[in-house]
């Protein structure tokens, strides 16, 4: 197997280095698990030195790996869409990963904000190719009293059925009952009420339970009962919304991992944890790895190694628990370094079977 790495920005280099000495550290243990992996510098430091964020033949490059593992983008000298269109973009747009994926799943010893102590245990499927990011729109009559701008949410039905299939197929493999909509049909009436219609033909074909929520309850709900909810499907703007929510209530953003999922496995796949590149905390040495050790979790499960994912979930599970070893997001001290270190520990100190695997 072949990753390609893109560590990018800001702290996204910082977690990225604990994410690969993980992998090491998995493939040390396990002569099974066979993955090279290639670093690429594209980020805004390349930029500043290009004059682009990546090669022009960057996505034929990315073509050829199995999957990629990237770290996080932004960076002051350059302009927010810049970093969004010119990198994420075209890799999440051109490979068709129409899916983002993101577990929000308590995990041990770590507070939520909110005053329930049960379990949450939940996936969100964020559409991530067209609807309310579309790059359809523009501006007219510009510095004068009447200018304007114009955005259009793209809805294809196609759109709307391959992520409802997505979360569907998911739902039905991990044994789920249920599938909730993040809907505004009562105001948005033309691409919501698109929406409602396609999602619910979609989840009748299946003998899924389907409830449909507007989003502005949704997000209470979320709140109020979110060990309520199985698999959430939602357009891009809402799922966007609702996976930095949900990272919130189970621990915060150094905590949440995702996947851009292309399911026909045509293109590779994107693994990044959901945060940025953090500048205020970037250079210190003191962002949470998890999210992107995690990231890297969903990636050897998508390649075919569950085994490899469960480990590497056990340890991280394994260290909250003894505790001593805490990030300050988490209320400890301690560094990105150690963190990553106590993680590998753990992992190298766990029993490997003799064949298939970890
Ligand atoms: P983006 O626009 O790329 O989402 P952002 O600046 O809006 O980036 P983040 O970079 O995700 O958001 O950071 C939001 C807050 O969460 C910051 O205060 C940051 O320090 C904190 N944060 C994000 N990731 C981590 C992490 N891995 N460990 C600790 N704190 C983090």
């Amino acid at each position: 197997m072949k990753i390609a790495v893109i560590p990018g920005d800001g702290i996204g280099k910082e977690v990225m280095q604990e994410a690969l000495k993980v992998l090491d550290c998995l493939m040390q243990h396990d002569n099974t698990l066979q993955i090279e992996s290639t670093v690429f510098p594209w980020s805004s430091d390349y930029y500043m030195e290009h004059g682009c964020m990546m090669p022009k033949d960057a996505l034929e490059i990315l073509k050829k790996y199995d999957a990629i593992l990237f770290g996080a983008i932004g960076d002051v000298r350059v302009p927010d869409d810049i970093t969004v269109w010119e990198l994420i973009m075209p890799i999440r747009k051109q490979f068709q990963q129409y899916v983002n994926f993101r577990p929000i799943k308590s995990l041990p010893n770590i507070a939520s904000p909110l005053t329930s102590t049960k379990e949450v245990d939940f996936v969100i499927f964020r559409e991530n190719a067209e609807g309310e990011y579309s790059n359809s729109g523009g501006q007219l009559y510009q510095n004068q009293p009447q200018e304007m701008a114009i955005q259009n949410t793209i809805m294809t039905r196609r759109g709307i059925e391959k992520i409802t299939e997505a979360a569907c197929n998911y739902a039905l493999k991990y044994g789920k009952k249920k599938i909730t909509s993040a809907t505004k049909s009562n105001a948005v009436i033309h691409t919501m009420k698109f929406w409602d219609e396609h999602v619910k033909r979609t989840v009748s074909q299946t003998n899924l339970q389907l409830e449909s929520y507007y989003i502005d309850a949704l997000v209470a709900y979320f709140v109020e009962r979110p060990h309520d909810f199985e698999v959430v499907v939602a357009s891009n703007l809402f799922g966007d919304i609702l996976s930095d929510l949900g990272a919130a209530i189970v621990g915060g953003l150094g905590l949440s991992p995702s996947a851009n999922l292309n399911p026909e496995n045509e293109f590779p796949s994107m693994f990044e944890p959901v945060h940025g590149s953090a500048p205020d905390i970037a250079g210190h040495g003191i962002a949470n790895p998890i999210a992107q050790i995690w990231s890297l979790a969903l990636l050897l499960g998508h390649i075919g190694r569950p085994d490899a994912e469960q480990l590497v979930m056990t340890a991280i599970e394994e260290v909250l628990i003894k505790g001593d070893v805490r990030t300050a997001d988490i209320g400890g001290n301690s560094t990105t370094t150690e963190m990553g270190a106590a993680i590998c520990n753990i992992i190298a100190s766990m029993q490997i079977a003799q064949t298939g695997g970890v």
